[in-house]
């Protein structure tokens, strides 16, 4: 930490989500605990012990309850972690040690606790045992508990309690921790690591709070208290920002306010090109409350459901009436509209605490999205009888995700088919007629898109993931985000041969990863013959607003460019001034 920045002073990040806010920085993760020595006046030293005793008590109610959470879901093994942490705690000779040090030296718990505890460890670290050096990170773990008990540390990441506005600064923010972010209070955030399309970022899109991630080092520079502006438009965060900077930014939000205008006003029109093609247009959502939102920018539906957000901040799995009722609800909501359910996605970058998935080397190669639902049949059955039943009442598709191979899809549609005989069984109605999809975010996937098309009645091409596995760019890695090219001739290559592959199949091909509401690549995707383009509620105005303003004539040239092109780059300088030159309002909030 350098101490409050003095004068205005610019960072630089990733711009993830747009918009400017101003207001005070909330840095998260900061140290947790600092343990300064008091010396207790002779009546206070009995309490103390009296305070220690109880800390360790509580400390034991505490990690009961996380062993039977973890009991619920998992094997007893994984449970029996912290049987070693109840033992520890138990240690006589740990104890005693610490109340000699309270009574002789007059100190309190926390110093005392923490002076025995890193005898302790540093010990444990030390020893040519590899048992015992484990035993030192338990211990570890251990003491951050009983002293977040005894100096009364709030658990700083539960976010959804902030008090007063401000804007978050973190190293890194879960996608779990960014769903719970109370929108009344966090004007934005900003983070040392991330990339655009981790999911951290989708989520700030969906909130609709601007966003910047990759910002490295910024949380070492910052601190809580000062003042700064977020440009979620640049990517920049101004620290103590001049009168000057304070007025161009006015400016700034004049032209905005007039744009916000513009686009207001499509909200309520057709997504038609000027040569009449209609696009489908429709928005990615996490659960109910965005179906608010949904209405309000004029989406056709949704085409891309992520229902693992049902899944996370949570201690239970959801039922299937719990989640029966969700997807009924966004159903009839929508109704006339499609809502395309996508099964669970799991793993990679999105985690639920209550599954307790283990770490893995490569999550994103790992135990994720369809794997792991065909792995944990009972969970997946209960989404899939869910799904079955909401589709009813409403317009439902459903799609599955991280289709890797046909063995996948035929191993699902198997659950499919006999949720759907249990469900006839049980006379519970369900649409038999249920159409299924598949995401396109495996390049093995695409490269037989001719075998699944003919099994499937859509694709919808997840390009995030896309991306990140055809380029090996981790999507949340800001370090390799200069090769995350959504450009690059090989991408563009497999979206064609995805459209290419459906329509000779006589099936739809949509887009649902991130490049679908970036404006500067309508054009593209349209010329490249895609049918539909699903995005974030708050970015579909955006993408109407080009559509309505371009031939499709004119996209197609751009697309046959940009697939005899060899240049990421001059590929996309090309998609920038075209669509700079057919929407240049889109463009003025941009330096
Ligand atoms: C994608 O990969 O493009 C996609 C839409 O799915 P997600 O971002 O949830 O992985
Ligand atoms: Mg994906």
């Amino acid at each position: 930490m350098t101490g409050p920045v003095k004068g205005e002073k610019i960072y630089r990040g990733i711009p993830v989500s747009a918009g400017v806010c101003r207001g005070k920085i909330l840095l998260l993760h900061q140290a947790r605990h600092v343990i300064s020595r008091r010396e207790l006046p002779g009546p206070s030293v009995e309490p103390e012990v009296k305070r220690f005793e109880q800390s360790l008590v509580r400390t034991r109610q505490q990690i009961t309850e996380v062993q039977r959470r973890v009991s619920e879901t998992m094997s007893s093994s994984e449970a029996d972690i912290f049987d070693a942490h109840l033992l520890m705690l138990e240690d006589r000779v740990l104890i005693e040690e610490v109340i000699k040090i309270i009574r002789e030296k007059k100190a309190n718990a926390e110093f005392a606790f923490h002076t025995a505890a890193e005898k302790y460890i540093a010990v444990l670290e030390n020893v040519d045992d590899e048992y015992l050096r484990e035993r030192a990170a338990d211990l570890r773990d251990l003491t951050g508990r009983v002293l977040d008990i005894l100096l009364e540390v709030k658990d700083q990441l539960d976010l959804r309690h902030l008090s007063e506005p401000c804007i978050l600064v973190s190293h890194d923010l879960s996608p779990s921790m960014t769903a719970q972010l109370d929108r009344k209070y966090v004007l934005g955030f900003v983070t040392d690591i991330g990339g655009k399309t981790s999911h951290t970022a989708i989520l700030s899109r969906s909130l609709d709070i601007p966003a910047i991630v990759g910002a490295q080092g910024i949380s070492e520079e910052l601190e809580t208290g000062d003042y700064a502006l977020l440009d979620g438009y640049n990517g920049t965060i101004i620290v103590n920002p001049t009168d000057q900077t304070l007025f161009e930014y006015g400016q700034l939000a004049k032209i905005k306010a007039s744009l916000d205008e513009k686009l207001r006003e499509v909200q309520h029109q057709p997504a038609v090109t000027l040569d009449g093609k209609t696009v489908h247009l429709s928005a990615n959502i996490e659960d109910q409350h965005d179906i608010q939102a949904v209405l309000a920018h004029g989406a056709e539906g949704v085409g891309l459901f992520r229902t693992e957000f049902l899944f996370i901040n949570r201690d239970q799995l959801p039922t299937e009436e719990e989640q029966y009722a969700v997807y009924r609800q966004v159903a009839d909501a929508l109704k006339p509209h499609p809502v395309i359910i996508r099964t669970l996605d799991l793993g990679g970058d999105k985690f639920a605490s209550h599954l307790q998935l283990a770490q893995e080397m490569n999550p994103f190669l790992g135990w994720r999205a369809i794997r792991f639902c065909l792995a944990q049949p009972e969970m997946f059955r209960a989404q899939l009888r869910a799904i079955l039943r909401a589709s009813a009442g409403g317009n439902v598709k459903m799609m599955y995700p991280m289709i890797s191979g046909l063995d996948e899809l035929n191993q699902a549609n198997a659950h499919v088919e006999s949720c759907k005989a249990e469900l006839r069984a049980e006379n519970i109605p369900f649409a038999e007629n249920l159409e299924i999809g598949a995401m396109m975010e495996i390049p093995s996937a695409v490269l037989i898109a001719d075998t699944l098309a003919k099994r499937v009645k859509f694709f919808s091409i997840g390009s995030n993931d896309l991306i990140q596995y055809t380029l090996a760019a981790d999507r949340t890695n800001e370090k390799v985000s200069h090769l995350y090219e959504p450009t690059h001739p090989a991408i563009l290559r497999l979206i064609k041969m995805t459209v290419d592959a459906a329509h000779a199949n006589g099936i739809w091909a949509g887009v649902c990863g991130e490049i679908a509401g970036d404006p500067v690549l309508t054009p593209l995707l349209l010329g490249l013959g895609v049918d539909e383009l699903s995005a974030a509620p708050a970015v579909l105005d955006q993408v109407k607003y080009i559509i309505r303003r371009l031939k499709l004539d004119e996209a197609r040239a751009l697309a046959e460019f940009a697939l005899a092109s060899e240049s990421p780059t001059q590929i996309f300088a090309r998609c920038v001034e075209f669509a700079r030159q057919t929407a240049p309002s889109l463009f003025e909030s941009k330096a």
